[in-house]
């Protein structure tokens, strides 16, 4: 059995580097909510659309730094892997940004994995070559299916909802801040606000064989 699950924004949450970029960096006023959506909308609305996609560089490399793991999510690897439940990474990520310094944004979420303990050689947590960055959507998709995952975990209800999505693998939105509905109907998608939730749903299915 297997479990994919994505990155940015499933593993990674990106809330206190958004937070660093209001108060530490020159680009918004102090008062901008941080968060993704504000800090992108003042920028837009100023005409500053080319010093959003530079700072969109910054957020996945050099300011992962200040991302932190979701709460509950390395616990949730360390239980499937104690059950023999395969677990691996399946994200999509340019290899370079679109704009700015031309650096390495596998390695930089690679290097993030490890410096949270996600990636080490120990039997609770994963490996590298559990790790796979695509470089477009439809790869991800492909990889999904490859590696036959019976559950894919994402915060994105647009990709769990994408007509290419491997139809024997069961969906579930990662929606931690609630801002979501549930899918429409039953064979899209199961939403769940928490990696607790998720650890229980997956294991309330593998009980109930
Ligand atoms: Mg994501």
């Amino acid at each position: 059995m297997q479990v994919g699950l994505d990155f940015d924004n499933t593993i990674a949450c990106y809330d206190l580097v958004y937070r660093a970029i209001v108060d530490e960096k020159d680009v918004v006023p102090s008062g901008t909510p941080a968060n993704k959506t504000a800090i992108r909308d003042f920028l837009r609305a100023a005409g500053r659309e080319d010093e959003w996609t530079e700072l969109q560089g910054y957020v996945y490399s050099e300011g992962m730094t200040y991302a932190r793991p979701y709460p509950g999510v390395a616990d949730f690897i360390a239980t499937c892997r104690s059950l023999s439940i395969d677990v691996s990474i399946i994200s999509h990520r340019t290899r370079h940004p679109y704009a700015g310094p031309k650096v390495d944004l596998h390695a930089a979420a690679r290097s993030w994995l490890e410096s949270h303990a996600i990636v080490t050689d120990g039997e609770s947590t994963l490996t590298h070559d559990l790790i796979h960055f695509e470089v477009t959507k439809s790869d991800k998709l492909g990889r999904i299916a490859d590696r036959s995952c019976r559950w894919f975990v994402d915060d994105l209800p647009e990709f769990l909802s994408d007509p290419g999505f491997p139809a024997s693998t069961r969906r579930i939105l990662f929606d931690p801040h609630n801002l979501h509905a549930d899918g429409s109907e039953s064979d899209t998608f199961h939403r769940l606000d928490s990696w607790d939730r998720i650890k229980t749903h997956i294991l309330d299915e593998v009980n109930s064989k």
